[in-house]
């Protein structure tokens, strides 16, 4: 018989195993304090839950019987208890487990895990620096318990708040500690005098305790702003601050505030975010300006190395001439060492790597892929009406309606059909080679017909191919576009186990050919209804890969968007009169001060609007986005011009419809009426309410009837029963309309 194979290794040993090596290896390369207890079994703010003893009542039990288990239960749920909500970290694609609080919570301190982590490291003979959530910023990323009325402030806590993070501070510094690093990137948004005034206070209480380590309050993602004086202010040793992108302006608001007189200034001049090599002088002379503002100054990155992958030395398949313009974790962290060491010891002791820095820059910047002439003659030439539509919204109507004859209240779905194991499979057998391209080819095409079949059977008004083809919606696109790179390994992670390797826009983007006009018009081919064209939108592509550093933002999405607009004006050419192109990503990059708003949201719209703005009047425009506070972006949504929205509203009770309506919205809106994150199936009754409720805010010309977003996540007999659901509800109501028998 084949011999078992060897039982895997306990989860804790593995995990500090993981740790000895990152710090061992953050000590080789000459980083002389090592971060501590960011080390998480899934996310850092739930492990600040169990620091603080934030444990929600309905997991109390699980965690007293088992820590481990529960904690897992309250990152993921288990068949009887839901667990913590998760929500996007900042503008990042990290998730994050929302704090759920109350006036009724009682916290009390843990400092388990943060001890033991800092010992570790101590262990090691490493100067370990514990990491903590800062009390105002994770009062303010929570939210009211289930049960506890909307408008309670988490806030109103801090004063209970504060004695656990003293006593977790005393705990560290009997430990060992010399450090603690307490994050604040709530601080980075515009806030009110009471937060203000909150974090004063906050700042002022631990300042003060006599058994404590020194301080060192964390900011990244941008601007300290309002925030940076009271920080100064605060009898804390050490701020940490970001100096990249958009929160550069740090470095002006520092002099303006006088520096930081006897205090330690952390700077983040290595950017955390993005994947490109720094540019040494550029931070050297922010350093040496820096130097004038504080009492000591060390160089680090802007902000945790999590949002970027770790080792570009494991690409194989990107061209060594441009591997030589990355720089993830590994090289992120010798980048902060030569900074270092040229700041402290002269520019001399570091000649070599400046040479060599110039020198791939100047690579870079020169590169044909980075500059492609008739890429940024065409962007060159764009003109206001190119983003504009030939006829205005109320013509195109009209003729939509003529050429579609589409019932009242039209059935569709956002695009994805259920992305089957075998699906999965046969990809992965195309890569292995297990499988020729003609096979695979086949194996698509029958899962288009199938998805083509039951949509017709079902009787949905507009129909899609299902994406079956797609392994991801960015790097689908990514993967066909010149000026994009795909990594092989560039793993970042989205949440707990789950992890996505974001494309690199490294260059001027084109089409070298058609994207999906194939499979699409091979859908159109086996009907008579309209199949639906569906491409990624500019604003997306952007939002989920990395994105160049050597240009506006805005001109990259242009780029985009011009080689998505020849595939639009494609599909149309092939005889398309639906076209989608979702932006989910439009709210979640706004930026996270509203003095960057309007000029995002004017290259955003733009983006879109050039996408879109080539075809016909007859020919109808869709837009979709999943979940979004859409308040802050409703505008913008207008200025997309898109003839038709479909938007996440099943577990909002159709909340969102209300909304466009009562900004006047004036086009048509297809309000999700199946929560396609849950395994439950909607029955005609419960489509019809949601259907009805939609009904009272959008007048029924303009209403559509959809899921909340794609079914790939979802198993065919829940989406085959869903689907029959929602086909029968828009039939009940229209059978009730004027008009409307169908
Ligand atoms: N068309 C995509 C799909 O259906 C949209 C996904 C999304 O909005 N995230 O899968
Ligand atoms: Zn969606």
């Amino acid at each position: 018989p084949p011999p078992s194979p060897p039982p895997p290794p306990p989860l804790r040993t593995t995990a500090a195993g993981l740790r000895r090596d990152n710090w061992q290896q953050l000590a080789g390369a000459g980083v002389h304090e090592v971060p501590t207890g960011d080390f998480s079994y899934y996310d850092h703010v739930l492990d600040t839950s169990v620091m603080v003893g934030a444990i929600p009542a309905r997991h109390r039990a699980a965690v007293a019987a088992d820590p481990l288990d529960g904690y897992f239960a309250m990152a993921r749920g288990t068949q009887d208890v839901a667990p913590l909500e998760m929500t996007k970290w900042f503008d990042t694609n990290y998730h994050y487990l929302v704090p759920e609080l109350g006036p009724d919570t009682v916290f009390a301190a843990d400092s388990t895990q943060q001890v033991a982590q800092l010992t570790e490291a101590l262990g090691l003979g490493l100067a370990g620096r514990p990491v903590l959530v800062g009390p105002v910023s994770y009062l303010l990323l929570a939210k009211p318990a289930p049960g506890v009325p909307a408008g309670f402030d988490p806030l109103t806590l801090l004063d209970r708040l504060l004695p656990v993070y003293a006593e977790v501070l005393a705990d560290l510094r009997a430990a060992g500690a010399r450090w603690v690093q307490l994050d604040e990137p709530a601080l980075v948004q515009d806030r009110s005098p009471a937060v203000l005034n909150a974090a004063a206070r906050a700042y002022r209480d631990l300042g003060t305790l006599t058994d404590r380590p020194q301080l060192l309050v964390a900011s990244y993602f941008d601007r300290l702003g309002e925030a940076l004086p009271v920080l100064a202010k605060a009898p804390v040793e050490g701020l940490a601050l970001d100096f990249t992108g958009p929160a550069a302006g740090n470095l002006q608001d520092l002099a303006a505030v006088g520096g930081l007189p006897g205090k330690r200034l952390v700077a983040g001049v290595v950017n955390g975010r993005n994947v490109w090599i720094n540019h040494y002088e550029q931070s050297l002379a922010t350093l040496g300006t820096l130097l004038g503002l504080a009492e000591r100054v060390d160089v680090s990155s802007s902000c945790s190395l999590l949002h970027v992958p770790l080792d570009t030395g494991a690409e194989r398949d990107i061209d060594p001439q441009i591997v030589r313009w990355l720089a993830f974790a590994r090289q992120k962290t010798t980048e902060i060492v030569t900074l270092a060491r040229g700041l402290a010891r002269g520019t001399d002791t570091i000649a070599a790597e400046l040479a060599a820095n110039r020198a791939d820059l100047a690579s870079r910047a020169g590169s044909a892929l980075t500059r492609a002439p008739a890429v940024r003659a065409r962007a060159a030439a764009v003109t206001e009406a190119d983003g504009r539509r030939s006829r205005p919204y109320a013509e195109r109507s009209a003729a939509q309606r003529a050429h579609l004859r589409l019932p009242l209240l039209p059935t569709t779905t956002i695009g994805s059909f259920p992305q089957t194991a075998a699906l999965r499979t046969a990809r992965a057998d195309l890569r292995a080679g297990r499988l020729d391209a003609e096979g695979y080819e086949e194996r698509i095409s029958a899962e288009i017909r199938e998805v083509l079949a039951f949509q017709e059977k079902a009787g949905i008004d507009v129909l899609v191919h299902g994406e079956p083809e797609r392994n991801d919606m960015v790097q689908y696109f990514a993967e066909q576009l010149t000026g994009y790179l795909a990594t092989q390994h560039g793993w970042v992670q989205s949440y707990g186990t789950r992890y996505v390797r974001p494309p690199i826009l490294a260059g001027d983007i084109s089409r070298p050919e058609p994207m999906t006009v194939h499979w699409t018009r091979y859908a159109q081919s086996l009907t008579e209804r309209p199949v639906k064209g569906m491409l990624t939108g500019p604003v997306t592509m952007l939002a989920w890969s990395f994105v160049r550093d050597d240009q506006p933002l805005g001109d990259t999405a242009r780029q985009v968007a011009l080689a998505l607009r020849d595939e639009v004006n494609d599909l149309e050419a092939a005889g398309t009169s639906v076209i989608q192109v979702d932006e989910p990503a439009l709210r979640e990059t706004l930026p996270l001060r509203a003095a960057g708003h309007a000029a995002y949201l004017a290259w955003a719209t733009e983006a879109f609007r050039l996408t879109t703005g080539g075809v016909r009047p007859d020919t109808q425009i869709h837009t979709h986005m999943c979940y979004a506070e859409f308040g802050d972006i409703l505008r913008a949504i207008e200025d997309l011009d898109a003839d038709v929205i479909s938007l996440e509203a099943a577990r909002s009770h159709m909340q969102v419809a209300a909304e466009l309506a009562t900004a006047g919205y004036p086009r048509e809106v297809g309000p999700g009426v199946y929560d396609i994150h849950s395994p439950r199936v909607p029955d005609v009754a419960e489509a019809t309410a949601l259907l009805r409720k939609g009904l009272a805010a959008i007048p029924a010309e303009r209403l559509w009837v959809n899921p909340d977003c794609g079914l790939k996540t979802r198993g065919w007999p829940e989406v085959r029963a869903a689907l029959e659901n929602l086909v029968a509800a828009a039939r009940e109501i229209r059978g009730g309309l004027p008009g409307g028998a169908s």
